[in-house]
């Protein structure tokens, strides 16, 4: 009998499948950093982040962005966001996971590495949510310093309801943070921030004082409550500030705009305006850059986290998408050339999650030196390399799916208009990588645990051993360090990424040290040799 089809030689969707066991990689990665005890939860999760309800949710959050209602119809001041349904739904669920603040409430051995995979299959399906969830990650341990100032705040943001009322936080059941630090004439060199705090009395940690000024990027302004950065009396200093005052009235900032983004359409990004707004001290004056950066260290490694998470789901649509289209007779995935590019792009995939999980072991690690001091390092190495990876991995993966990729119906054309955000937001690609300069010069410690690792993936292969000498020497080389900081934060991604493959035995060591650490800077996707077992890597990537 003749099929009927209205669409004859094209795939099913790519939902209704279970995102953890469906992908070799992480599930090794996820017991090899210390969390084999989370793989039935992580199982549970795929299963459930997977369905086409999800896949469903996230479009429709990206395709009814948020709305600013600045003022009622009477014309009273209302500064609110109003969100999609789909949005509030996500925020539910994401929250009742402890995708947020998981790790905080739960310190158990392995905790940072479970909620690392879990963060990874959510990105896989949806990123405008994780802006808010992971300011408030990082938020928290720079909160719970202080914990008397912020005793009715820490237990509501390590609940898991999603309480998206406006009300003052101790009718909250739950609450999520932001954060605000760039200013119109400057973002990445935050000591040009005006923003004035003065104090209303007394000065000092947990002591109230007065906002005047603005920010010119303030994400996810339904928060409950933000880390600002302003100049007090004794210089560049950070600052908590309610967005509803104790009585419900609201605090005294106005949301003036919301920026209208290339991608992360779900989520609101404003302009804010402060006018006295009241806040109080967290850590010194003159202690901003150190405080907020304690916050930054959790968002830079969710960047990483984000990214990867992107890139394999891209990657993911066009395995499956070669697994059903056929052209000149054949599958595309039986294409030889064809199978040259995926087995590139699920590479790239394997190496952007060993690095990202690898790296999320150095943050359960709390109390080791060691792992202190390589996080240092290996979190600006890890953000700039897989951030700037994933809109390459994204174009690709794209042009698999041809003419269909580059539609908006499609899974691909979202997720390659989010993939610039990671690398941007939080330390851009240069800023990342004068960071690790930074590291290394200033830092012992992180120069030693680095050279450990590499050191891990050396002794059988010549090509690596050469490859890390070289960076050896190339990183004793302090002349024009910060012209070269792209090439040095790239070659040490590489060498990372090659030690960690070779460490554990990947069976993608080998593709990658031809085509990453033997062959010169990665080039374009498809440009393995051809001896590597392709069909290998591919279903490392999406199990068939
Ligand atoms: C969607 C979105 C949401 C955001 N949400 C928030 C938020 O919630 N809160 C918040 O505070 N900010 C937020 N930001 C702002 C973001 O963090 C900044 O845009 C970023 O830090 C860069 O700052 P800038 O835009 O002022 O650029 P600049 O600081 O002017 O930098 C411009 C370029 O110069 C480079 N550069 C800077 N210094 C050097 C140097 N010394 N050497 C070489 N190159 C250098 C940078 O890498 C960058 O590429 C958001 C941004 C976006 C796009």
């Amino acid at each position: 009998m003749t099929e009927l089809l209205d669409a004859p030689n094209q795939p099913r969707e790519l939902v209704d499948y279970n995102l953890f066991t469906s992908h070799p990689v992480l599930v090794e990665a996820l017991a090899r950093e210390g969390a084999g005890a989370a793989h039935e939860h992580l199982a549970d999760c795929g299963a459930r982040f997977g369905t086409a309800e999800m896949f469903a949710l996230a479009d429709a959050a990206n395709r009814n962005p948020p709305v600013l209602k600045t003022l009622d119809r009477f014309g009273n001041r209302r500064d609110e966001v109003e969100f999609h349904p789909a949005w509030h739904e996500l925020m539910r669920r994401l929250v009742a996971e402890g995708l947020h603040t998981g790790p905080w409430a739960h310190p158990t051995s392995g905790a940072h590495v479970a909620r690392a995979a879990a963060y990874m299959l959510w990105a896989e399906i949806e990123n405008g949510t994780q802006c808010p969830a992971t300011m408030t990650y990082g938020a928290v341990p720079v909160l719970a310093r202080q914990p008397n100032d912020f005793a009715e705040w820490l237990p509501r943001l390590l609940s898991r309801e999603y309480d998206l009322r406006q009300l003052p936080i101790s009718a909250k059941r739950g609450a999520l943070i932001g954060m605000g630090m760039t200013e119109k004439q400057g973002g990445s060199d935050v000591r040009a921030n005006t923003t004035r705090a003065d104090a209303a009395g007394p000065s000092g940690p947990g002591r109230e004082y007065r906002l005047n000024g603005h920010k010119w990027f303030f994400s996810a302004p339904m928060c409950d409550g933000f880390l600002v950065l302003a100049q007090a009396e004794g210089g560049l200093s950070c600052f908590f500030m309610p967005r509803l005052l104790p009585d419900g009235a609201l605090n005294s900032f106005r949301l003036l705009r919301l920026k209208d983004k290339l991608g992360n359409r779900s989520n609101a990004s404003s302009e804010v305006e402060f006018q006295d707004a009241y806040c109080v001290l967290v850590g010194g004056e003159g202690r901003g850059v150190p405080t907020i950066l304690e916050m930054g260290v959790y968002t830079r490694l969710d960047n990483a986290i984000g990214s990867a998470g992107i890139l394999h789901q891209c990657v993911a649509q066009a395995i499956h998408h070669c697994r059903y289209r056929r052209a000149f007779g054949r599958l595309l995935i039986d294409q030889p050339l064809m199978r040259n590019v995926l087995a590139d792009l699920a590479l790239e995939s394997e190496a952007a999650i060993v690095l990202a999980m690898r790296l999320a072991r150095a943050f359960d690690r709390q109390d080791d030196e060691s792992e202190a001091a390589l996080r240092r390092v290996l979190t600006p190495v890890a953000k700039y390399w897989i951030c700037k990876r994933a809109p390459l991995v994204a174009a690709e993966a794209m042009e698999v799916l041809g003419g269909n990729g580059y539609v908006e119906e499609g899974p691909i054309a979202r997720r390659y208009r989010e993939t610039p955000l990671n690398s941007i937001w939080e330390g851009s690609g240069n800023v990342m990588c004068l960071d690790v300069l930074r590291a290394l010069a200033r830092e012992p410690q992180a120069r030693d645990a680095l050279a450990d690792m590499l050191q891990k993936g050396r002794g059988g292969d010549a090509r690596y051993n050469q490859y890390v000498g070289a960076l050896l020497s190339q990183l004793a080389d302090s002349s024009d360090a910060e012209a070269r900081a792209r090439r040095i934060t790239e070659n040490l991604a590489l060498a990372v990424q090659a030690a960690i493959l070779i460490e554990h035995g990947s069976p993608a060591a080998e593709a990658f040290i031809a085509s990453r650490i033997a062959s010169g800077a990665p080039g374009v996707f498809g440009t393995l040799p051809t001896g590597v077992n392709f069909q290998g890597l591919i279903v490392r990537a999406l199990s068939p």
